[in-house]
Parts: C-alpha cells; structure tokens; sequence
C-alpha cells in the first residue's frame, strides 16, 4: 500500500504530465483510498487547470509590460510564463496559496466596500471611499486600495496598487516603486504571479 507521502510528488509528477504508466495506477489506487491525498489532488488539479487557462486570456499590453519591467532578470517575453509551465507543481501550489489564502478572497468576495490593504496604515486617513496619504506623512510598504479613490499627497516606500478605483497623485507624493493600476480580478492575478516569479528570480 503506498503512502502518502510517496503519492505527493506521484501527483505533482502527474500534473507535470510526466508520470509512467505504472505509477499512475498506484496512485489511483491510493487516492482512491485516501481522502486526504484525494482532496489535495482535486486542489491541485483545479488551480493548475485555473493557471493553464490565463495564457489565452489576455491581459492588457500595458498591464503586461508593468509586469514584465518589474521582472529585470527574465528578458525574454514569455520566460516566466515558460517557467511556470515547465513548473507547474511547484508554481501551482505557491500560486494557489498567495491567490486564495492571501488578500485575494476577501478583496473580491467583498464586492462593494472599499479595501485598503497594506503594513503601516496608520497614517492614511479614509472618509467614505476617499483613502488619503496626507502630505508630509510617510507610508512604509506597499499601499494596495481597491474600489476607492485614492489620493496621495505624502511618501509611499513601497509600491502603489490601485483595483477598480482612481487614482489621484498630487506634486507633493512621492512613490518609491511602481504604481500599478489594475481594473479586472483577471489583471490582479497576473500581478501576483508576476509578483511571485519576481520574488524566485531575485
Ligand atoms: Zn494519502
């Protein structure tokens, strides 16, 4: 009888598609068996599904060139998209915990409220759906708004993300890194993939 710890990498082998024939039947037989390893196989199985599938779907040109610029050590095109595909386990289950453990269900199950996510808020003021950084004061990090408008008189140290909102930057602000506006879910999770091959390849 195999165990589980023998069908984990089985599974990612088979999501690669490169599992033999013979290990194959074993590891039916164990998920078969197994509800645990049954469960994380149906997991795994959806999110590379859900990765495969945003190829095609388009994101915008200038969303993509955002992307690719923060990404200085892949030059070629497709590098990182190549990258995941010839890592779809790894990159899957990485993917899968920043995309639905992260900020990611709360940000788009809560489809009217205003979300301001980010390490040192204490400084941003929010009346109604307007978010402030009140000139002269200093946000560490990154600042992410979504569905609000977003005025910055101040400093941001980190980068500013701005999802289905707008975004107001006065002559006083100050932005250390990039300022990404993204109006779709679909364009959020090409940021965070981005995000995540850009941390691998720092
Ligand atoms: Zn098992």
């Amino acid at each position: 009888m195999m165990q589980c710890k023998e069908a984990l990498p089985l599974i990612h082998e088979y999501l690669d598609g490169d599992l033999q024939r013979s290990d194959s039947q074993r590891l039916k037989e164990h998920l078969i068996s197994c509800q645990a390893c049954h469960a994380l196989f149906k997991q795994l199985e959806k999110t590379d599904a859900m990765v495969r599938m945003l190829p095609p779907v388009k994101a915008s040109d200038t969303l993509t060139a955002q992307i690719m610029s923060g990404l200085p050590q892949m030059k070629k095109r497709n590098t990182w998209m190549d990258w995941i595909r010839k890592h779809p386990a790894v990159s899957v289950a990485v993917v899968f915990a920043t995309v639905m453990f992260g900020s990611f269900m709360s940000m788009w199950n809560d489809d009217t409220n205003l979300m301001v996510k980010g390490n040192d808020l204490q400084d941003v003021v929010i009346q109604g759906d307007t978010v402030t950084v009140p000139q002269g004061r200093t946000v560490k990090g990154d600042l992410v708004v979504q569905r609000g408008k977003l005025k910055v008189e101040g400093d941001v140290t980190g980068n500013l993300i701005v999802i289905d909102g707008t975004l107001n930057l006065a002559s006083t602000a100050h932005i250390s890194g990039q300022v990404t506006q993204v109006n779709e879910a679909l364009g959020w999770i090409w940021y965070k993939i981005g995000e995540f091959v850009g941390m691998l390849s720092r």
